[in-house]
């Protein structure tokens, strides 16, 4: 349940305790919003099945355990898991030896809807037949699930205990909204916006100084987890342009037609303009620069790849020239990943009415979202030195 807070300076530890992308299986959820992250996944499954080659194999005795982090309610990390395991499994047989036994971990934020994710994972397979028969049955799997809730900017497993990480569209979320960012007396104060795009410098830099903290974090806490050999496979969402003010795709998707939406409603008096300044989307999408520099810095990490990778648009429709699919996509998708912050700010009432907003305005831009509002993605395949 999310709390209809007050709030003026939002936490990490109360992100943590509230933040999950939109559960359940209705309209806005997660799960029925997340094609176009699954089209991206797989446009780039060749670089993960790179990363896989490069991950140390153990004794076949020992079982292989692979953690998504940032899982997310959807089936899209069942699929990533699916074809890890099916890589790895023939890695091994072509060596000659029969496969581990392999442990999977979903994990992310608790408040997670974790029970929509179970229900979607399928039975495991029979144990007495091979994996060959076991890979080749439908809708099984051949690995032993379990789900591990914290936030991935902390430690979450055991030293040395996982063979590969991977995590896909999280790790541009900040553990938190900078606080100088929601600090009236402070230069980083975000007067009048609700996303680092078009903000000015200060705030610009408030929220680069977050990520730089919270990806150092995060590395820190695997560098310890992983076995020697170990790999990660990390994308999140990243920027083409040097300015982090101009945020390139997420600057379309939270700074125009959402920061819009946040200034009728408070032209309308539905909320008040200090309402509006002390809610801000907790996102950076960093430049290949930005994340080379905290990788660097760590130094726990061999860079085998760093690269940007055109994803493409995030809005799925089957008729693009039909407006209202397009600013009904629009909505959904940003209510699915960002709903559940604006409920928890200004309740449900008026999150209706913020998503009913941007619906309209994409639907009157209808032409211009599709051809503009694209992602690109960091791409990184990281071993332990
Ligand atoms: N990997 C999935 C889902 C991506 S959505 C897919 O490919 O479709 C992003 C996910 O990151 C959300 O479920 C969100 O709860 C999670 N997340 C954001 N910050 C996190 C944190 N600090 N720790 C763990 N998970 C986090």
């Amino acid at each position: 349940m999310a709390p209809k807070g007050d709030n003026v300076v939002v936490s990490s530890i109360k992100l943590e305790k509230i933040f999950s992308m939109k559960g359940g299986k209705g309209e806005s959820s997660y799960a029925n919003n997340s094609q176009a992250q699954a089209i991206h996944a797989r446009s780039m499954l060749h670089l993960l099945k790179e990363t896989l080659d490069s991950v140390r194999l153990s004794s076949p005795e020992v079982p292989f355990v692979a953690v998504d982090l940032g899982c997310s309610s959807g089936s899209n990390t069942i699929y990533i898991i699916d074809v890890i395991i099916e890589h790895m499994t023939k890695r091994y047989e072509a060596l000659g030896y029969d496969p581990p036994e392999f442990s999977a971990f979903f994990s992310d934020l608790p408040s997670n809807d974790f029970n929509t994710l179970f229900q979607l994972i399928p039975p495991m397979a029979n144990h007495g037949g091979s994996m060959e028969e076991t890979l080749a049955a439908d809708n099984h799997r051949s690995y032993f699930a379990a789900a591990v809730p914290g936030s991935f900017y902390r430690r979450l497993f055991p030293s040395r205990s996982v063979d590969l990480f991977h995590s896909a569209f999280s790790l541009h979320w900040l553990s938190q909204v900078p606080e100088s960012v929601l600090d009236k007396r402070s230069a980083a104060y975000n007067k009048g916006r609700v996303f680092i795009h078009g903000a000015n410098e200060s705030t610009a830099i408030a929220y680069k100084k977050q990520f730089q903290t919270d990806l150092a974090s995060f590395l820190r806490s695997r560098a310890k987890e992983l076995k020697k050999g170990g790999s990660m496979f990390l994308v999140c969402l990243g920027r083409t342009t040097v300015d982090p003010t101009d945020e390139s795709g997420p600057g379309l998707l939270f700074g125009t037609h959402f920061q819009d939406a946040w200034d009728d409603l408070v032209q309308e008096g539905l909320i008040t303009s200090e309402k509006r300044d002390s809610f801000n989307i907790p996102v950076y999408a960093s430049s290949l620069q930005d994340f080379k520099e905290v990788v660097e810095a760590d130094g726990s990490f061999t860079i085998n790849k760093l690269e940007i990778f055109k994803g493409g648009s995030p809005l799925v429709v089957s008729e693009p020239d039909d407006a209202v699919e397009v600013g009904r996509a629009l909505a959904n998708s940003c209510r699915s990943v960002a709903g559940v912050l604006v409920d928890a700010h200004i309740g449900d009432h008026l999150g209706n009415e913020l998503f009913s907003r941007v619906e309209k305005r994409g639907t009157s831009q209808a032409k211009e979202l599709l051809e503009k509002l694209q992602f690109f993605h960091i791409v990184a395949s990281l071993s332990l030195v």
